[in-house]
Order: C-alpha cells, then structure tokens, then sequence
C-alpha cells in the first residue's frame, strides 16, 4: 500500500485508532476494526461495441458485519483501487453504525472510465460485475447500491443479472432501484435530502440563518446537484458551483434551476453556463461563503488549502473530501467540520428503507420516507453535537468515537473479543 498521506484507507485507519484510543479498546478490537474482514477481486471481460474485450479490474470489501449485511455502493471511476473501495468501505461501517442501521459496511467499484462507454457497454459492464460477485451478494450478506458514475438503471441491469442467475426475486439484493423494480421513493435525492436537515441543524446551532447563509457546493451530480437544489427552494444563495470541468460563481446566487438543466443536457458539464462567472475547483473551495459543501470526491481539503478555507462551516456530503492534515488546520482556524459519516448518511438510511419496503413488500409515500429519514438523521446529528460538547471533541472524533463504540459492542457480545 503506497505510505502517501492521500492513501484514503490510510486515512480511514487513522480515524478509527484515534477513536479506539479514546474507547480504550484492546489491540486485538483495533486490529479487527481497522481492516476489511473480507475482500473480493474479479477481472471482468467484457465484450465491447466494436468487438474488442475489454479487461476491467473489479473489487467488493466487506468491511465488517457484526451489525448485519454489509452495505455500501458501487464506485466506476479510472482512478478506483483496492484501497479506495477499502477507505469507502470503512467509512460505510461507521455511517451506518452512526445512523443506527442494523447493517455493517461494504464497498465496491470497478476501474474505469463510464464515460467512454455506450449504453450496451454500460449494461454488460453492470451484468459482468453481478455474475463475478453473485456468490457474495445476498440481501442478508451484502447489498450494493448507486455511487459515483453508477445509477439507478445499472441497479436494475444488476438486479435482473442477479435474479436471472438464481432464478427468484430478491429486491432487496441491491438498492437505490428505480421506482419500477422495488425502488423507494425518496431515495434519488435521500443523500442530498439528509444533508440538508444537517445543514438546517448546524446552521440553527451556530446562529446562520439558512435563508440568508451564502453557500458553495463542489460536484454537481446526483449529491452536489441535489443539494444545490434544495438550497435553492429553500431560500438560500447558493454562490458557487462546480463539476469535474470546473465550476462558476455568482455574488447574487446561481440559478440553480438552470444549471441543472444546462448540466443534464450537456453531458454533466458546466463550461459555458452563461449564469455567471467562470470559476475553477480550487478557487470554489477558497471562496468567501458561509457554507462550504464538498460533494465530489475524496482528498479535495488538503493541508496546504485548508489554510485559505474561508467559510465557517463545512459540510462533507462526499465521502472523505477532508485529509486528515486539513482536518487539523480546520479545527484550529475553528472551522466547524460536519464529518462525511453523518453528513451524507441520508444515502444509505433510505436504501435501509427500500429493503425494509422490499421484504415487506409493501412501499412507502415520499413525505413518510422524508419524515422518516429526518428523525433519524437529526437524531444523529444531536448524538454527535452533544457528545462532542461533553468531552470536548471534534465532530469527527464524537462520530467515530460513537460509531466504532456500537460496533465494537456488536462484535464483542458475538464474541469474536
Ligand atoms: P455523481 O457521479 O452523481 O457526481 C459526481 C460529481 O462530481 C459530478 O458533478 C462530477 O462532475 C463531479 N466531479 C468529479 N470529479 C471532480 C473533481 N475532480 N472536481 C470537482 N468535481 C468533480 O456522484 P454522487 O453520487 O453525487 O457522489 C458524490 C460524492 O458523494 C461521492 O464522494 C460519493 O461517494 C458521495 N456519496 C454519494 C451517495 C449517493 O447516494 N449517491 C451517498 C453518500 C455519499
């Protein structure tokens, strides 16, 4: 494993030993705590559009399951390696440990660049990744879902490869499903949904008004473009924006409607948006605004930005957007950081929703999904603050601390210390 300080799962380790230090956990606790319990390799052949097989290198981590299946999505991305999908799938276990889900946490991806694909690619990618893993996915052993550059129609070609090759209905097997085939109401938006009852939460505690606050949000997919919206109908001036081709700011706030539908229609691009003034990634995580929202990738925050940082809050709605350097300088500067595990939490409780409505076989309205999902997820949020406020820790420490305590109780009444 290479020894940068940007090895995500480096980083994730280094986490949950601060939080095992603070638990006075034993070493044999720390050593099942800080590493997947089962991992998963696979090449997949696939054969492409012009007749040629392609090889992808794909992976599955089961990180651990003393709470229940694992759980966590599907990354395609040409930069996904064995220990980006083992980081995710570390931060998977404490988020739903945090949100109290009676599930462990998993990941998995596939090294590739989706963007070069067409729609028949796209699906025997989707039907390959199923027939290699199908042995070690279960609704009762581990239930992928959507993540980055995955969708709800890759859920579904996954679903039919996996239902086809076992020969019976098991909804359940995957989530973030389209409405059709057993998906939940709620669920396209559930992650940018929670995150904004954080927002509203923190912004109340430290004294923002929500309407007037002034916000940046780095990626403009199906999390950043999420929340930029519901931003936008709740009043709030949504400042900055931005995707992989960089991004534009504008003082009097984005038209957040037309951005979204200029980015849909060309090709999850920004560039030429006439809404305001063209603006790069990094300019977008320095700018002067109230609350910084990262919803891109990992390792965005550095030691060497977090310096020029300039707003109060910062809201991880992706996963590890913040190395542990940053996070250092951050809470220094006194930069409130509300951490990636309970921040974008909203994802995986409504995809703990749809496999409860698909064993029930029986579906929910989306206020009940809503209401739902902000019970919860405010309910975690006020664990944290206040755990945070007793001892004196970070946001981040009070979650993982929280959060490695449940499962380290799980393994420990199973016995396995
Ligand atoms: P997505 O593929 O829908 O969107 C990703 C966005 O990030 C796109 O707008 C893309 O242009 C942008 N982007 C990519 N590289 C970038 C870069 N270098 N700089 C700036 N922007 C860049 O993915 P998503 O589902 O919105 O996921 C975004 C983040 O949220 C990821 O960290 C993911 O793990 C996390 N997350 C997603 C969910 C979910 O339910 N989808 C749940 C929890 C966490």
């Amino acid at each position: 494993m290479p020894k940068s300080s940007h090895n995500p799962f480096r980083n994730a380790q280094a986490h949950v030993d601060r939080a095992c230090a603070t638990l006075n956990l034993s070493d044999s606790a720390r050593q099942l705590l800080r590493w997947p319990m089962r991992e998963y390799r696979a090449l997949l052949p696939v054969r492409m559009d012009d007749g040629r097989t392609r090889v992808f290198s794909a992976y599955r981590v089961q990180y651990n399951h003393a709470r229940g299946p694992t759980k966590g999505g599907l990354r395609w991305h040409p930069n996904e390696t064995m220990d980006t999908v083992r980081a995710l799938a570390c931060w998977m276990t404490w988020k739903t440990a945090i949100a109290d889900l009676p599930l462990g946490g998993g990941k998995g991806g596939i090294t590739c660049n989706p963007k070069e694909f067409s729609v028949d690619e796209r699906e025997r990618v989707s039907r390959a990744y199923v027939r290699a893993f199908a042995e070690v996915l279960a609704v009762d052993r581990d239930v992928p879902a959507p993540d980055v550059n995955t969708t709800p129609q890759i859920m579904a070609w996954m679903l039919d490869e996996y239902e086809t090759v076992t020969g019976r209905h098991h909804p359940g097997m995957i989530t973030g499903k389209p409405l059709q085939v057993g998906g939940s109401q709620g669920r396209h938006d559930a992650t940018s949904y929670g995150g904004m009852c954080i927002i509203r939460e923190i912004d109340s505690l430290l004294g923002l008004d929500l309407a007037g606050a002034r916000y940046a949000v780095q990626g403009f997919g199906n999390v950043g473009g999420g929340i930029a919206r519901l931003l936008h109908e709740h009043g709030g001036r949504v400042i900055a924006i931005s995707a992989e081709d960089g991004g534009i700011c504008n003082e009097r706030g984005v038209d957040i409607p037309a951005a979204l539908e200029f980015y849909t229609r060309n090709g999850h691009r920004l560039g030429g948006f006439p809404g305001g003034e063209p603006f790069s990634n990094e300019d977008l995580l320095t700018c002067e605004c109230d609350v910084l929202i990262p919803a891109a990738l990992e390792h965005v925050l550095t030691r060497q930005n977090a310096e020029r940082v300039r707003a109060r809050v910062v809201v991880e709605l992706a996963n590890g957007p913040t190395t542990p350097g940053a996070d250092h300088v951050l809470q220094h500067r006194g930069v409130t950081v509300v951490p990636d595990i309970l921040a974008n939490s909203g994802g995986v409780t409504v995809s703990y929703f749809e496999q409860v409505q698909n064993t029930y076989n029986y579906y929910w309205s989306l206020p009940d999904v809503h209401a739902q999902l902000d019970t919860r997820i405010t309910h975690a949020f006020h664990s944290m603050w206040n755990l945070a406020q007793e001892r004196g820790l970070s946001l981040r420490d009070a979650a993982y601390v929280l959060a490695v305590q449940r499962v380290a109780e799980a393994c420990r009444a199973r016995g396995w210390f």
